[in-house]
């Protein structure tokens, strides 16, 4: 109903950075959302197969928060194609949601042996395959 003239930038497009990106649009703020990878979803899309998670519901709620003023800026890579600096003096706050794609061993017996293998890049790969991306 008001806004507040305060521009507010999020880096990171995950379910941390939707979510925060949502509540602070609502409160009035004009809201970018600044996401390395062509689409945003973060983990849910790049991470979660399709069979645990449908994509359309991921952009449906785009859609929902692009009607309602969040602007997204996708395949911007924070750090490397846009400093820091310029992300900071662009907006009156700036909220870093960027996840963690660092892998971690399980800490369980055996994790070490031969043959296994981290799932994230095969997550990764997979659904940009089943995404046609
Ligand atoms: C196979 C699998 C199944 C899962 N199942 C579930 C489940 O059933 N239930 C559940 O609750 N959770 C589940 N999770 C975990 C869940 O997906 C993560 O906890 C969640 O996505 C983390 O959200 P996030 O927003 O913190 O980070 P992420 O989802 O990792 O999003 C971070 C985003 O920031 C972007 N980014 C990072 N750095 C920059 C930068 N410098 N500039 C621009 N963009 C940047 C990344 O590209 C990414 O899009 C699952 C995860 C996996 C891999």
């Amino acid at each position: 109903e008001k806004k507040t003239g305060k521009r507010v930038a999020v880096i990171g497009s995950g379910p941390a950075g939707m979510s925060a990106a949502q509540q602070l649009g609502r409160a009035g703020h004009d809201v970018h959302v600044y996401e390395r990878e062509s689409r945003p979803g973060g983990l849910m899309r790049y991470g979660i197969p399709d069979f645990k998670i449908e994509k359309h519901y991921i952009d449906r709620r785009i859609e929902q928060m692009q009607g309602e003023g969040v602007t997204f800026h996708c395949g911007v890579n924070v750090g490397v194609d846009k400093p820091v600096a310029e992300l900071l003096a662009e907006h009156d706050a700036v909220l870093y949601c960027g996840g963690s794609e660092t892998p971690r061993a399980a800490g369980i017996p055996g994790d070490d042996l031969g043959g296994v293998h981290d799932a994230m890049p095969y997550l990764v790969q997979q659904n940009r395959r089943v995404g046609a991306e």
